[in-house]
């Protein structure tokens, strides 16, 4: 199994394949070689992979995103890579190599983790994707549009621009808008609520929601202009040091309020980066609890503090984030809100740990030349609701949310998206009704 290099789209921009190898070599420590010493080639990677599922296309079966960092491995790090080299079986990495190998470690991997559930071997393949992007980046590829949102991460607080001023103004006016308490910059508070931008730009009723569920529960809970932004675009884009940096920024946010627990808010690799790596990437152990927005309420509904009147509108199914559930764990605690809650409630087969990728994850949805196979992998998730026979789709991430939403339009697809906070905000018991 090789990709024939050269074969999927080149560009022109100058590649130093010295500092691919240099950065590969670096992160060929214990568990990568582990994983690329125990694939066994049986390819049954290929048929979990959305990417390949969708396309058909035996170059994307996810054991050959391992083919960068295994050439690298074979050459100098491997049992025997001097004998193998001075034999001619190691060959180099070159820039065509590189070229080829690109989109499959970029546009069509959302990280997901789907293979790694069927691999014998149980290989993170999104893992060693994850290091090899930060070769990659260092060679000067990588997708433009990705690597300019990891920027504004570092110089403006956001991937989409979501500036402390920005913030503040966005944070008055929906306080204004909803009359509702969002409080910002409170000196100390028990939780710290973080947005993803994403929400606050594109779906600013979802963070309105979640100040609603707060408030209702009796939280003691603040956003906070030194660390608000809860997507990582740093690790998406193969950027160690900003992947760094907005984990610091969240931990000073955290530190500077006394808070106790961070709250991620609808995004699912924001929960799985700060919450299992986040303490990796600050250098020590987090300082407070994360707990994803969809755990937070779940919490508090079994306290007894938030009660809702039941969602009778219309039949529903989920769809899990893989970041959240196959990968981040916290896959009951969605159902545990809708139960009892929307009462015509349908998984959608598979579900759970096992679901099928929206197609826009691991910075997928920020790559404009990766839309055409993200629309083409959205059919499987379209065929999956269909198939429930539900008119509306709720999840618990802005990013799938986008995802789904611009593959709808781009597929003609008239089914209703929902986020859950929203949901359950608008149905929270003793509350007005918002259709009054
Ligand atoms: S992590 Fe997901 S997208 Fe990436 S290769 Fe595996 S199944 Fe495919
Ligand atoms: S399923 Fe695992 S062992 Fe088999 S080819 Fe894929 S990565 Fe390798």
């Amino acid at each position: 199994m090789t990709v024939e290099p050269g074969t999927i789209t080149p560009d022109n921009r100058p590649v130093d394949v010295g500092a691919a190898v240099t950065k590969m070599e670096a992160l060929l420590g214990g568990h990568i070689a582990a994983y690329l010493d125990a694939c066994v080639h049986c390819g049954q990677c290929a048929q979990a992979c959305h990417f390949h599922e969708a396309t058909k296309d035996p170059r994307l079966t996810p054991a050959l995103k391992l083919q960068p960092m295994t050439r690298v491995y074979r050459r100098s790090k491997a049992p025997f890579s001097g004998l193998r080299k001075a034999l001619g079986l190691a060959p180099e990495v070159t820039e065509q190599d590189l070229r080829a190998w690109e989109p499959l470690i970029f546009d069509t991997c959302t990280m997901c983790a789907r293979c790694t559930i069927v691999c014998p071997m149980a290989i993170d393949i999104a893992s060693v994707v994850a290091a090899t992007r930060q070769a990659f980046v260092a060679a000067g590829l990588g997708p433009p549009d990705l690597l300019e949102a990891a920027e504004n991460a570092r110089t403006r607080g956001s991937p989409l621009g979501l500036t402390e001023a920005k913030l503040a103004d966005r944070v008055e006016w929906l306080a204004d808008e909803h009359e509702t308490e969002i409080p910002l910059d409170k000196p100390v508070a028990e939780v710290l609520l973080t947005v993803s931008s994403i929400e606050m730009m594109k779906y600013p009723d979802s963070v309105v929601a979640m100040a609603k569920l707060l408030n209702a529960g009796g939280v003691d809970w603040t956003l906070s202009s030194k660390g608000y932004e809860a997507t990582n675009f740093g690790v998406l884009s193969g950027k160690a040091d900003i992947a760094k940096l907005m984990v610091e920024r969240i931990a000073s946010a955290a530190e500077s309020v006394g808070a106790r627990i961070v709250v991620v808010p609808e995004c699912g690799h924001a929960y799985g980066v700060l919450r299992w790596t986040g303490g990796n990437l600050l250098g020590r152990e987090l300082p407070f609890e994360v707990m994803h927005i969809t755990e937070f309420l779940a919490a508090l509904k079994r306290q007894g503090k938030l009660r809702f009147t039941p969602y009778t509108d219309q039949a529903v199914t989920y769809h899990d984030p893989c970041q959240i559930s196959r990968r981040g764990g916290a896959t009951a605690d969605a159902r545990y809100l809708l139960d009892g809650f929307a009462t015509d409630f349908r998984e959608m087969t598979p579900t759970g740990n096992y679901n099928w990728c929206c197609g826009g994850g691991g910075g997928v949805q920020a790559m404009g030349r990766a839309a055409d196979v993200r629309h083409e992998v959205f059919r499987i998730k379209m065929a999956q609701v269909e198939a429930t026979g539900a008119p509306a789709l709720v999840s618990a991430c802005a990013n799938c949310r986008l995802t789904m939403d611009e593959s709808s339009a781009a597929l003609g697809w008239d089914k209703e998206l929902l986020s859950i906070v929203e949901m359950l905000a608008d149905h929270i018991e003793g509350a007005p009704n918002p259709a009054e």
